[in-house]
């Protein structure tokens, strides 16, 4: 999906298929495309009619395999994240058979991202909750062991009240993906409440996160302990698969019908 000039917006991709007899002409660049560097299936969003806003949005699929004309860019530094690689794409006149175009006909590729993305939206909501879990039994773990004071970091009014603030947070976002997944599981699952598992699912990752690394004290910022890595890599949750403030907005739209 993701452009250099465009990620919210998606409907302003400028990546574009030519049809050209059996097959279409790609032509345009992608960048933050996870896992990019290594895959050779590449589901690419393009426009095969530039002047049909969404409705000119196609997916094709891709082999990367001896296509001529598909380049792999850089695989992006990033702040966290890094057992993932996240590359750049480029694409000049590669040639894919009309077969390759996901779905019955042309133009659908933003319908068909919009039934997907609640899927991927819950499970970033899930995956936040995974976060929480370890992060909160880690710094269990290393405030019952760490003394200041002549007593355990654990008996300080501070750390029990934070704690428990964590330990909320994640009873709540357990219960609340637990009900998107099975309304996943029924075909219920509607966009407003995958963004809201994603939205306040990432939010609270990121605060309890935070939380927790302050009870670490310095070690909290040494790589050697996890919690070093859980808020670094926390913090992309709030931005890819959507941003938390589009997020919202589709919530929004939900309410303004
Ligand atoms: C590690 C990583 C992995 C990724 N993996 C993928 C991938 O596999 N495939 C893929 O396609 N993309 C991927 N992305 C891209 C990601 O989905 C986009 O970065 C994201 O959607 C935001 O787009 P943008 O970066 O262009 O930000 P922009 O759209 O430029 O947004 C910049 C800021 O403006 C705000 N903003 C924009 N529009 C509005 C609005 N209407 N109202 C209010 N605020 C607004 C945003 O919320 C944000 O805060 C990945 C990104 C990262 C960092």
């Amino acid at each position: 999906m993701t452009e250099p000039g465009t990620g919210s917006d998606l409907q302003n991709v400028q990546t574009h298929a030519e049809k050209d007899g059996n097959h279409y002409k790609i032509n345009g660049s992608k960048i933050f495309i996870t896992n990019g560097h290594t895959a050779d299936l590449v589901v690419v969003v393009a426009k095969t009619d530039r002047s049909a806003g969404a409705k000119g949005v196609s997916l094709i699929v891709l082999e990367t395999e001896d296509a001529v004309g598909f380049r792999r860019g850089r695989n992006l530094k990033k702040l966290g994240m890094k057992g993932s690689d996240t590359a750049e794409l480029f694409f000049e006149d590669v040639c894919v058979p009309t077969a390759n175009l996901l779905g019955p006909e042309e133009g659908q590729g933003f319908y068909q991202l919009m039934k997907q993305l609640p899927w991927e939206r819950l499970m970033i909501g899930v995956t936040a909750l995974g976060f929480i879990d370890f992060a909160i039994a880690e710094t269990v773990k290393y405030v019952q062991d760490r003394k200041a004071f002549g007593k355990r970091i654990m008996d300080f009014q501070n750390t029990r009240f934070k704690l428990a603030e964590c330990k909320t947070k994640a009873e709540l976002l357990r219960s609340f993906v637990n009900d998107g997944l099975a309304r996943l599981e029924t075909g219920e699952l509607d966009a407003a409440t995958a963004s809201m598992a994603k939205w306040w699912g990432s939010q609270m990752q990121n605060e309890v996160m935070h939380e927790c690394l302050q009870l670490h004290g310095g070690y909290g910022f040494m790589m050697e302990y996890p919690i070093a890595r859980l808020y670094a890599d926390s913090r992309v949750q709030m931005i890819y698969g959507g941003t938390n403030e589009i997020m919202k907005e589709l919530i929004a739209r939900s309410l303004d019908v």
